[in-house]
């Protein structure tokens, strides 16, 4: 499969790390996923997008809590 971003990049499966945003809070899950090894595009399956869906789900529930890897810091 060819990538539709840059059009010239060829997807292969690997792992990645998805990243959802939750507010000014982001998640980073690691997932597989067919990722562009032009411009490293991510795309993911149904079923990926459905689990992403739950940690999200989960997070703004508050039923996880994974540990904090850094901060996000606004330059005003
Ligand atoms: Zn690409």
């Amino acid at each position: 499969m060819q990538c539709v971003i840059c059009k010239t990049g060829e997807v292969k499966s690997a792992k990645t790390q998805a990243e959802i945003k939750v507010g000014s809070d982001h998640l980073l899950v690691p997932v597989d996923a067919e990722v562009c090894v032009q411009c490293g595009e991510a795309y993911y399956s149904t079923d990926t997008m459905r689990y992403l869906e739950q940690v999200k789900d989960n997070f703004v529930r508050k039923l996880i809590a994974p540990p904090l890897v850094g901060h996000v810091y606004q330059v005003p």
